[in-house]
């Protein structure tokens, strides 16, 4: 593997953000965590929301890319659909040259970049897409390059190893597809009576903390939020890169209120999480996989769906090209 660390090592305040807990202190934690989590609840409330603005706004200076929906594990409750709605969707090359374009034009400096799926070293260009993201940082050396890797098979081993030195690899170290510890992403909040009062532009740390996504469907609040929308069809991905005073409250609230994160809102430890070794799909989700699936076997792009009534897709994408 080319690089020792991942990039948590070298940003203090994100990793402080995402503790790692002692043993002998775990019950401390528990408790702390109950009360954040109630908090958390009582904070997304619509008059809470009213009066103090929404919890979490998008990164301006954090990237994640998801450059393909393919992988070569299928987990459960993955936040990607990959396993509950396969496909081979990649972002071309040549999407990736452009953006790279962009940023420098527009004087855009990321400070972290990085590249996952899918498992991203399974697209055919992958390599190429490095080197592309390498251009940039020619241009913005302190930005850090970083594939997220599943690690997982003998071709996946042999593209990381073939990366070049300076690019940082988060290896997940992945053996099979139960992850016991994923949360249940396809239990929308929205098909939860507890989540009647919920004002869903509150979005969640991971848009801010992981930041923003670039996905083939365009730039979304976070790159879950991009996976949600290749199901949903609702077409809110921006095609070119927001203004910072854009938070994408449309895409925001039309996304996250399909999103089982959205439900801590926050890093939880891994010790905390209970274990979860089941795939939980609520009844927006159903419907929403269903028509994905009957618009694939047709051979067409999904269509805009509706959640409870309310369309995804009710106003203008905001940011879109
Ligand atoms: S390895 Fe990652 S992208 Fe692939 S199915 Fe598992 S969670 Fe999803
Ligand atoms: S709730 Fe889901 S879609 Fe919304 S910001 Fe968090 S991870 Fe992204």
């Amino acid at each position: 593997m080319n690089a020792p660390q991942n990039s948590f090592a070298v940003m203090p305040d994100l990793a402080a953000r995402m503790p790692r807990i002692p043993p002998n202190r775990v019950w401390v934690w528990r408790v702390l965590y109950a009360l954040r989590a109630m908090w958390r609840h009582i904070r997304v409330t619509r008059p809470v929301t009213a009066l103090l603005g929404p919890q979490y706004r998008r990164s301006r200076d954090l990237l994640e890319i998801d450059i393909t929906y393919l992988c070569n594990l299928h987990c459960d409750n993955c936040n990607r659909s990959v396993s509950q709605a396969r496909d081979t969707m990649h972002m071309p090359l040549e999407s990736v040259v452009a953006f790279v374009d962009e940023w420098v034009r527009r004087g855009k400096r990321w400070r972290r970049i990085r590249v996952l799926g899918g498992e991203p070293t399974l697209h055919p260009e992958f390599q190429s897409i490095v080197r592309e993201l390498l251009r940039y940082r020619e241009w913005h050396p302190a930005c850090i390059v970083e594939v997220v890797s599943n690690g997982y098979g003998p071709r996946v081993i042999r593209e990381l190893e073939a990366l070049p030195p300076d690019v940082m690899v988060d290896n997940t170290a992945k053996t099979g597809p139960m992850q016991p510890h994923f949360g249940p992403f396809n239990l929308a909040p929205v098909d939860d009576p507890r989540y009647l009062l919920t004002d869903y532009r509150n979005a969640c740390s991971i848009a801010r903390d992981c930041g923003m996504g670039l996905t083939p469907m365009g730039y979304y609040p976070c790159a879950v939020a991009g996976g949600i929308d290749r199901i949903a069809g609702a077409g809110l991905g921006a095609l070119s890169l927001p203004d910072d005073g854009d938070d994408m409250t449309t895409a925001v609230e039309s996304l996250c209120r399909l999103c089982g994160r959205f439900r801590d809102g926050h890093f939880v430890p891994r010790v905390l999480r209970p274990r979860l070794e089941e795939e939980r799909v609520s009844r927006s989700w159903r419907a929403l996989y269903e028509r994905w699936h009957a618009a694939k076997a047709e051979g067409r792009q999904p269509v805009a769906m509706t959640v409870n009534g309310r369309p995804v897709d009710s106003a203008k994408p905001g940011g879109a090209a």
